[in-house]
C-alpha cells in the first residue's frame, strides 16, 4: 500500500525543526533524485529518458557542482542529439497572418516542442511524482491517525506554496467533516506561524535602530533566512 510506505519520511520531516515540513521532504527527494541522475547516467532506460526531458536551469547547476564535467557532458551530448533529431526534418508550414487581428497562439509544432523540451527537467519529474503521493499520504494519515494530526497542528507551520499546495490536496482527497477540519487546521497553523516569523521580521528590523541596538535579539537572527522559507520555499538543511 503507497501510503504505507511514505509515512516514514513524513513524519521524520514532519519531527524536524523547520518553518516548512514539506519543504524538508521537496529537499531529500531533490538530494535521491540528483544522486540517481548521477550513478544511473550510463543505464539505458534513465539516459532514454533524461535524453527527451533534458534539465532545468535550478539541477543543471546543481548536478555540475557535483557531477564531473565529463558525466554532465555525456548527459548534454545525447539530449542535444534528441533535440536536432527532433527539429532538423521538420518542415516549415507557412501559417498565412489573417488580415485583421493576429495568429492564434497555439498549434505550431515546432514551438510546441521548444517550448515542452525547455520546460521538461528529468529530476524534476522524479520529484514531483513521489512528492504529490507525499501529498496523498499526508491527506491520508490525517484522517487515519490521531497522533499524526496533533504533529500536524503543533508544527511549525508551512511555506506558502506548500500551504496551497496541501490546500488542493485536502479538497482532493478527503470529504465532509474531515476535509472541513482538516483545511481549518492547516490554515490556522498556517497563518499563525507566518505571523510568528512576521514578528521576528519585525524585531529584526527594529534592531537596526540605534535606540534598540543593545537589546536581545530574541529569535529574530535569521529572521530573514527563515522568512525566505515560507515565502520562497528556499529550504537549506541544517547542518547537525
Ligand atoms: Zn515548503
Ligand atoms: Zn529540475
Amino acid at each position: 500500500m503507497k501510503e504505507k510506505l511514505y509515512t516514514i519520511p513524513i513524519n521524520d520531516a514532519f519531527r524536524e525543526d523547520c518553518e516548512c515540513p514539506l519543504c524538508a521532504m521537496h529537499r531529500q527527494l531533490e538530494e535521491d533524485a540528483l544522486r540517481l541522475t548521477m550513478a544511473g547516467y550510463m543505464v539505458d532506460d534513465q539516459r532514454m529518458e533524461s535524453n527527451q526531458t533534458g534539465f532545468c536551469e535550478k539541477h543543471i547547476k546543481m548536478l555540475l557542482t557535483r557531477q564531473d564535467k565529463l558525466g554532465v557532458a555525456l548527459m548534454l551530448n545525447t539530449h542535444m542529439e534528441t533535440v536536432i533529431n527532433h527539429l532538423e526534418g521538420h518542415k516549415p508550414e507557412p501559417v498565412k497572418k489573417p488580415l485583421f487581428g493576429k495568429i492564434k497562439d497555439s498549434g505550431n509544432a515546432v514551438t510546441d516542442y521548444t517550448e515542452q523540451v525547455s520546460g521538461s527537467c528529468f529530476v524534476c519529474n522524479k520529484i514531483d511524482a513521489i512528492f504529490k503521493q507525499y501529498l496523498k499520504t499526508i491527506c491520508y494519515l490525517y484522517k487515519k491517525e490521531s497522533d499524526f494530526r496533533n504533529t500536524l497542528v503543533s508544527a511549525k507551520g508551512f511555506c506558502t506554496k506548500h500551504y496551497g499546495m496541501l490546500y488542493q490536496a485536502g479538497i482532493e482527497q478527503l470529504g465532509g467533516n474531515v476535509q472541513e477540519n482538516f483545511l481549518t487546521d492547516i490554515t490556522k497553523v498556517y497563518i499563525e506561524n507566518m505571523k510568528r516569523v512576521k514578528e521576528d521580521l519585525d524585531w529584526y528590523i527594529q534592531k537596526y535602530d540605534y535606540r534598540f541596538k543593545d537589546e536581545p535579539w530574541k529569535n529574530a537572527k535569521d529572521a530573514v533566512e527563515r522568512s525566505l522559507i515560507k515565502l520562497n520555499s528556499i529550504y537549506e538543511k541544517k547542518e547537525k
